[in-house]
């Protein structure tokens, strides 16, 4: 059986490609991308296929069954009509230029058409590219379960996002040391497929400019708006500059989803910036679980924190100047990019309190909104609060009669014997302010609890429920996998048979790798 897809192949088309087809590591210059063909493997096996993503493909759920889906979404079969390549581009790593850096793991395999969307479908783990620079182009079933949960899940909790059609194993082993100390072991490799409009970058347009290739970039930039902006017209320098405001409206619009359901990325280099908004990238992501504006998940950045949860909206305004600085060369003039920096940095802290006050049920205008959010967040961080629980019950408060306020919230904190004295008033007056400013509210208590569950999801895929599902995979028990992949399709849904996922971080996970400690060793 040969899968019926409608291939409709533009990236690798219309844009330059690498003259070179080795398959050596090299620097790629004036090419947007490489060919290149994935790995075979050992002996692939597929794990869990996304329902919603073989519709959205055309696909059936007998497709997914069959050899032909294996061995074309493990890399050891090329669909007939399409040449799998690797995409050049370069990134600010840790706030510095790093150079070419490019799909060093990832590789197309071709571009679907399916109701009027488009779709480009990449490997990630399918074997090394002229990017792999010191690495294997491998991936291991510990991130690929991450990727492939949370992709999708975000995608269910109305957040912008890549997606995922397939996960597999490779059958190959991988060597990682995974705390970088010295003890490299072998683990499971894997494969996912995930699927977007684009996998293009803030970087892709960033290494043309590095290397002051004008051509190269006005193509590139062209090939965008064209495919992906289309409603902005044909190019010129007019066009350049709405497609900058619109890639930044888009990409702050996506942070503010992540603000909203506790997301932290991790490692929001430019590279892992796409141009469409999507979150993209998934590897040393976390969920927060005590509200903390300065949580990251990420080892590598335990430092200096770039990419705590609390500055997150920041660095999307980094990564976008970084983007105007590319996009410079096509416009030649400073002053309106900086004007639409400077507008969209505005736009950031309404939006942010705009979040919020959904999150708190506030729909009616009032100015003092801010100082309740503020003092809210201030108190939330004295007191170690499980972030999903406290948000979904205080959709519980009511607006009239005695304020019940931390009997309501009780179970969020993670310590609530320690909430007493000051803190207990802190959080008492807190909740009173809140009542005073609800009776302003003309939703009834249960029409704005019903509004504030459409906000405050009540299932998230806290990090050690991935890591369950990781531990149950390394015995060759995927049932998990299938569990919390139903599970997160219904995010807003109070579930009761699932309750038990509705839980704080169990105490086991606090410290341990995977949960609250994650590498870029992926
Ligand atoms: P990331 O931090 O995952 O966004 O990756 C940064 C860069 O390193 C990208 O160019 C990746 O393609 C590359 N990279 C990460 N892991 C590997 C790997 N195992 N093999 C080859 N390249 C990799
Ligand atoms: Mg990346």
């Amino acid at each position: 059986m040969s899968l019926k897809l409608n291939i409709q192949d533009k990236f690798n088309k219309e844009l330059p490609a690498d003259p070179i087809t080795a398959n050596g590591r090299r620097q790629v210059m004036k090419s947007c991308f490489s060919y290149v063909t994935p790995k075979t493997t050992a002996n692939a096996e597929m794990l869990h296929v996304s329902s919603e993503m073989l519709n959205e493909l055309g696909l059936t759920v007998d497709d997914a069954k069959s050899e032909a889906f294996l061995k074309v979404f493990t890399g050891n079969e090329v669909l007939p009509n399409t040449s799998p390549f690797a995409m050049c581009y370069g990134g600010h790593q840790f706030g510095n230029w790093a150079g070419q850096l490019g799909d060093g793991r990832a590789i197309n395999l071709t571009e679907v058409e399916h109701n009027n969307k488009s779709w480009a479908l990449q490997l990630k783990g399918a074997g090394e590219t002229p990017y792999s620079r010191t690495a294997d182009g491998l991936a291991v079933l510990r991130s690929s379960i991450r990727e492939y949960l949370c992709s999708e899940a975000m995608y269910h909790l109305g957040v912008p996002t890549t997606r995922a059609l397939s996960l597999a194993l490779s059958g190959d082993q991988v060597l990682r040391d995974v705390l970088y100390n010295g003890n490299p072991e072998y683990e499971k490799g894997a494969i996912v497929c995930r699927v977007a409009p684009s996998f293009l970058r803030f970087g892709s347009y960033e290494i043309f400019a590095s290397r002051e290739d004008t051509t190269t970039l006005r193509i590139l930039v062209d090939y965008t708006i064209k495919h992906h902006y289309a409603h902005l017209g044909e190019p010129s320098k007019e066009t350049y500059l709405k497609f900058l405001k619109e890639v930044g409206e888009k990409s702050l619009a996506m942070v503010m989803h992540w603000q909203r359901v506790g997301f932290v990325h991790g490692v929001m280099n430019t590279d892992n910036m796409s141009i469409l908004g999507l979150t993209i990238d998934y590897g040393p992501y976390g969920w927060l679980e005590g509200y903390d504006h300065g949580w990251t998940p990420n080892t590598t950045d335990r430092q200096h924190k770039r990419y705590r949860y609390g500055s997150q909206p920041d660095l999307v305004l980094w990564n976008l100047y970084k983007l105007a600085n590319a996009l410079y060369p096509l416009i030649d003039e400073v002053a309106p990019l900086q004007d639409i920096l400077k507008t969209l940095q505005e736009q950031t802290d309404a939006a942010y309190l705009s979040m919020m006050q959904s999150k708190l049920g506030l729909f009616e205008k009032d100015e003092n909104d801010l100082q309740l959010v503020t003092s809210l967040e201030a108190i939330l961080q004295k007191s170690e609060t499980d972030m999903t629980i406290f948000f979904r019950n205080l959709a519980n408060f009511q607006k009239e009669g005695e304020v019940e306020g931390l009997a309501i919230v009780e179970a969020a904190f993670y310590n609530a014997i320690e909430i007493t004295g000051e803190l207990e008033g802190e959080w008492n007056e807190w909740f009173s302010n809140y009542q005073v400013r609800l009776k302003k509210e003309m939703l009834s208590d249960d029409e704005r609890k019903t509004a504030m569950n459409k906000t405050n999801p009540k299932y998230v895929l806290r990090n050690f429920m991935a890591q369950l599902a990781i531990d149950a995979a390394d015995e060759a028990d995927y049932s998990l996998i299938d569990e919390l992949y139903q599970l997160l399709k219904k995010p807003y849904d109070e579930q009761p048979e699932n309750e038990k996922w509705f839980a704080k971080r169990p105490d086991w996970a606090r410290h341990k790798v995977g949960c609250s400690m994650l590498s870029c060793s992926s």
